[in-house]
């Protein structure tokens, strides 16, 4: 993946006026990985999550859980104790934008993390719809 070009885009978008950067559709963030040994390295794995807008460290626990592989942060990359296809990787944060970053009613990107009576909920700010938060254990 090409950093310089990436920049680029995101400069473009911030010169943009207000009302052109309402989203019509959600882009998924790529993983961009790389096997090294018997570890896979994430290389991208901080612009991920500010993509998805979520704790880093939620999104690790998340993954390190699903694929059933400790891993490390190490600056914008996270290394993972274990071989795994770009693909598999990209199919978690799949899951997890579908699970907590996406609007259960309309779809949208557009949700923030509150608390209702002291139990986490994800919701929308387009739509106003909520749904509890699941606790990764
Ligand atoms: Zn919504």
């Amino acid at each position: 993946m090409d950093f310089g070009y990436e920049r680029l885009l995101d400069r473009a978008w911030e010169n943009l006026p207000s009302h052109l950067k309402t989203p019509i559709r959600f882009e998924m963030p790529q993983a961009d990985t790389l096997i090294e040994g018997n570890t896979t390295i994430i290389r991208n794995f901080g612009d991920v999550a500010s993509r998805l807008r979520r704790e880093p460290d939620h999104i690790m626990k998340f993954l390190f859980k699903e694929l059933a592989a400790p891993g490390v942060r190490d600056g914008n990359r996270v290394i993972m104790q274990r071989v795994l296809k770009q693909s598999v990787i990209n199919k978690k944060f799949e899951d997890y934008a579908k699970e907590f970053v996406l609007c259960h009613e309309c779809g949208k990107p557009d949700t923030g993390i509150s608390e209702l009576e002291g139990v986490r909920i994800i919701k929308c700010e387009a739509c106003g719809g909520w749904w509890p938060m699941r606790r990764i254990k």
